[in-house]
């Protein structure tokens, strides 16, 4: 049997990577396959929490930018995140894998409220954990979520699953064909050269607390086993890396 290289990860999915090729949304098979490869890294006895973002279905920076108040306009972000770990959840159990939605926003009706030892719990009983609701702040991302619900639950890594990105390039590969993919990189040079891992309050966290980030895509099928398994796929982000590129 394969040895696991994490035996606790917190997966974070971007809404874009629910829409699918509709690109707003929810795609009911991307849903499906990435259930399916939740459900293949359960089998190998790694405890996963998983953060769902909202980009899909509302950003709350594009409601400001409309005119609305933008503490208002990430409230309906941090809701839409719940109906993406809903469908999430709905998946998941479909494939037969217990999951829980555990909100920070209280929403009794549909999810748990968040609650840092219930979470663990749950973790340690083999059942996926989604965390909605953001941080339950505005002005915060998913991406922070990520970052500080992996500090509170002590995970190993953060898997940030990307859609249509496999990493983390010198420049923008759309733009720049000479940009190249670094196999590792450190968060300060994330932060001082301002390469788009993740914001900077995000990145911040991770540094400070000393938690992993490896950056690959979602879209090549079997990437997040690969991922937990230890496979060298996309670039790994983390204090004391080399900053080395695979061109060199
Ligand atoms: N959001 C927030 N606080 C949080 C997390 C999310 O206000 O702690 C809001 C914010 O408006 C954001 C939206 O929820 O634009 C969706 O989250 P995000 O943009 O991180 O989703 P992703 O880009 O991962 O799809």
């Amino acid at each position: 049997m394969t040895t696991p290289k994490y035996r606790r990860v917190v997966l974070k999915i971007s809404g874009e990577a629910l829409a699918g090729a509709g690109g707003y949304g929810i795609d009911p098979t991307v849903i499906r396959d990435i259930a399916q490869q939740i459900t293949d890294v359960q089998k190998l006895d790694v405890q996963v929490a998983v953060v769902v973002g909202a980009g899909n279905i509302w950003r709350g920076l594009s409601g400001s930018q409309m005119g609305m108040d933008r503490a208002t306009a990430d409230y309906m972000g941090m809701l839409a995140t719940v109906m993406n770990a809903l469908a999430l959840q709905d998946a998941l159990e479909k494939l037969g894998v217990a999951t829980r939605v555990q909100s920070s926003i209280e929403m009794s009706q549909v999810a748990e409220p968040y609650i840092r030892r219930r979470a663990i719990r749950h973790l340690e009983k083999g059942r996926v954990v989604i965390f909605a609701g953001g941080t339950g702040n505005p002005f915060f991302s998913t991406d922070t979520t990520a970052a500080l619900r992996a500090a509170e639950i002590e995970a190993e890594v953060i898997l940030m699953a990307k859609n249509g990105v496999d990493g983390v390039y010198t420049a923008d590969p759309q733009k720049d064909p000479t940009a190249t993919k670094y196999s590792e990189v450190d968060f300060m040079q994330v932060l001082n050269e301002g390469l788009g891992v993740m914001d900077s309050t995000a990145a911040s966290l991770c540094m400070d607390n000393d938690i992993p980030l490896l950056v690959f895509s979602l879209n090549e099928e079997g990437n997040i086993r690969k991922a937990v398994i230890g496979e060298k796929i996309g670039t790994m982000v983390g204090s004391g890396a080399t900053g080395r590129d695979e061109s060199k």
